[in-house]
């Protein structure tokens, strides 16, 4: 008897009180292992992963969980070949395999990196700007993001065991949250592979990775209201779980990713030897192919123009036909099996139901005949007028059906009549065809793809989601939305708005505000390392006045001769000046020379200014004095230095602010680090 798969459940491996259920390999229908989650306990994994997991996550930073993160991605890539040779058993060719683990990976990667360079190097988050909520500046509002004490539950397919878990979990675990991973049984044994190997890593910390291997049973009659399900299946699951009293009444929350009938439209601008043609075409049938088209992403519905529908699929049937279904561990191989051959079960009841509308242009042959693996050939539709069933019955495998179109809008309405789907893809080389189908489709899909030859050599095409582009979808597609770079994160953490003092808010976000408190060190704040640099360090300067010299020599210097700058009368004529005045980056450029401190120091570089505005226009005679505090302090873990934000704020004679910008500088994190 093969291995019965484990749970790994509040920091222990657990195999199951029973003798489970066998999982086969794809291909040769031999028993991989068997599963079953029989007396598990999951109220005490939900306890384990507030208690322990969350606790331990939530004393990191984001920056140090991204840095786990990262190692943890480094250490699975040296661990490749071993998951590459299981993922045969799940009918994955090599390239399908890329897809799953090296997609998963690279998901890890970028989570680790996005949340290094866009979070704040802290636990909490601002997010916008400050409202000012009273007449002087005492009583702001800031809108800031902060972590759950809850456990994600993240319950995943069968086609990515590999990707579906590791794109879940990277932003929850970025997010502050333990995770409980239940993977479909069907292909549960790899996830538990990759679990197994890190846990036995040790990079994360124990209790924010829990692997339920099985049936979920009670899971989500243990969950409350900080803890939240994100599923992705079928929609008859995902019905029971928006059913369920933890999400319906135990303000559980739930994030659905569903079927989805996606398409793809060619725009009535091509023709066939054009490059979007050719583009269309291998689209639909690498769509078709890859994972056996069990993707959540895959082309389902081919929308064509009337005139060219016959030539378009004359062009898939014949690329169709160079498809060879194989073992997946044969290099010939294009396509491998389906997951199962319950799987297949389930694709062929929906082609018979799709052929009550569709004619069959490319009918399934037989490619196995030991009958044991779950291989099924492609299998090409052609929609008749009027047809419903492809709009609806989703065909999990390697099927897709062409349909027709006589005008825009009408190629608009027959995506929309897939009731809201994943992604779409529109090839035409035609901006105003480009314009026209995209916003028509936007409202219907999470994720457009305009193709054509001048993207195509960069494309990641059709049916890839990215980890820094959102990844879900309206209506039949779940709703919800995952991925999406940072916004993935904060999806997990709770948004509030916090209404405070200035100086409250500092000590809160841990970014200094604008009102609160200013400490005036002794030496100037450039003469400081991380090491002693503080929030609300500051130096305010010595007032300058600009001359009209100043002015000509700037213009004369930068060759910015703008009227506004240089012609008395022009000037005098513009509504906003009423004569002349300095130059917006003049005032920058003195301010700087006003602030700086010019000795080698901590200070290492000026990478830019973030903000900003110029508010006042000053006058020639008009004088100027900057006041620069330190605003926000963010240590790289991969360098000597880290970034330090400053807050400007120039005003003229009259105290009334002229510009306003936050300055960018890299600053050593030791003083006996100096450039
Ligand atoms: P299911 O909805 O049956 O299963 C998805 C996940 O939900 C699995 O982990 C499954 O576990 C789990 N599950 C099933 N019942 C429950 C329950 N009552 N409570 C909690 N978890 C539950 O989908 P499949 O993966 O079996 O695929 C079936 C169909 O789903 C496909 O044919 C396709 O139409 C669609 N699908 C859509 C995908 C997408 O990304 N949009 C991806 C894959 C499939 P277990 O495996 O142990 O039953």
């Amino acid at each position: 008897m093969s291995r019965l798969l484990e749970s790994y459940a509040a920091g222990r491996w657990y195999a199951a009180s029973a003798e489970g259920h066998p999982l086969l390999d794809a291909a040769t229908g031999e028993e991989v292992a068997r599963i079953s989650s029989a007396g598990l306990d999951l109220g005490e994994m939900v306890h384990h992963a507030r208690t322990v997991g969350g606790p331990a996550i939530r004393e990191l930073t984001f920056h140090e969980r991204a840095l786990l993160l990262k190692d943890l991605a480094t250490h699975l890539t040296g661990l490749k070949d071993e998951l590459y040779e299981l993922s045969l058993a799940t009918g994955a060719t090599r390239r399908d395999s890329a897809i799953d683990i090296d997609g998963g990976f690279g998901t890890v990667f970028s989570y680790s990196s996005k949340g290094r360079r866009e979070l704040p190097n802290d636990t909490v988050v601002c997010d916008g700007d400050l409202e000012q909520l009273g007449r002087t500046g005492v009583f702001l509002g800031q809108h800031v993001y902060t972590s759950r004490p809850g456990v994600a539950v993240q319950v995943n397919a069968f086609n990515f065991p590999v990707w579906g878990m590791l794109e879940k979990l990277a932003p929850a675990f970025i997010a502050g949250l333990p995770s409980i991973v239940k993977p479909a049984s069907q292909t549960a044994y790899l996830t538990e592979l990759v679990v197994r190997r890190i846990v036995e890593s040790g990079i994360l910390p124990e209790g924010s990775l829990q692997l339920l291997s099985g049936s979920a049973g009670d899971l989500l009659d243990h969950l409350t209201v900080q803890d939240s399900v994100a599923f992705t299946g079928s929609a008859h699951t995902a019905g029971i779980l928006r059913q369920h009293p933890s999400v319906l009444h135990g303000g559980v929350q739930l994030q659905v990713e569903a079927d989805s009938l996606n398409c793809s439209v060619l725009g009535p601008d091509v023709a066939a030897g054009d490059p979007e043609w050719d583009l269309f075409v291998k689209g639909v049938v690498t769509e078709m192919t890859a994972k056996a088209g069990q993707k959540c992403t895959a082309i389902r519905r081919v929308i064509v123009p009337a005139a060219l529908a016959d030539e378009v699929t004359e062009a898939i049937a014949a690329r169709l036909a160079s498809t060879v279904v194989g073992h997946p561990g044969d290099e010939s191989t294009r396509m491998g099996p389906l997951a199962s051959l319950g799987q297949r079960d389930e694709v062929r009841k929906a082609v018979e139901a799709l052929r009550s509308s569709c004619d069959v242009v490319v009918e399934e042959h037989d490619v196995d005949g030991s009958g044991r693996g779950a291989f099924m050939s492609p299998v090409l539709l052609r929609a008749r007028t009027g047809a419903v069933e492809p709009h609806d019955v989703e065909p999990f495998g390697p099927v897709s059906t062409v349909m027709s179109y006589d005008t825009l809008d009408e190629a608009v309405t027959l995506a929309a009549r897939g009731k809201g789907s994943l992604v779409g893809s529109v090839v035409t080389h035609d901006p105003a065809v480009a314009r026209r189908l995209v916003l028509g489709l936007a409202p219907w899909h999470g994720r457009i793809l305009v193709l054509d030859r001048d993207d195509a050599p960069e494309s990641t095409g059709h049916g890839s989601p990215l980890p820094m582009l959102v990844h879900g979808g309206p209506g039949r597609a779940g709703g919800g939305e995952e991925l999406g770079g940072v916004r993935g994160v904060l999806h997990h953490m709770q948004r509030s708005a916090i209404q405070a003092s200035p100086d409250m808010l500092t000590a809160i976000t841990g970014r200094w505000t604008r009102g609160s408190q200013r400490t005036a060190t002794p030496e100037h704040p450039f003469r400081h390392s991380l090491a002693t640099l503080r929030i609300g360090d500051t130096i305010a300067s010595e007032p300058r006045v600009i001359s009209l010299e100043d002015i000509d020599h700037f213009a004369d210097f930068t060759g910015d001769t703008f009227y506004a700058h240089t012609d008395p009368e022009a000037a005098a004529a513009n509504p906003l000046f009423g004569g002349i005045v300095a130059h917006g980056y003049l005032i920058v450029s003195m301010a700087a020379g006003l602030f700086v401190d010019p000795a080698p120091g901590p200070v290492l570089a000026n990478f830019g200014v973030d903000h900003l505005r110029f508010l006042t226009p000053v006058k020639a005679g008009d004088s100027i004095r900057v006041t620069l505090t330190v605003k926000q302090i963010t240590p790289r873990s991969s360098a000597d230095y880290g970034e330090v934000r400053w807050d400007a704020l120039v005003v003229n004679g009259d105290d009334e602010p002229v510009a306003t910008y936050d300055v960018l500088t890299l600053v050593a994190k030791h003083d006996n680090q100096q450039a």
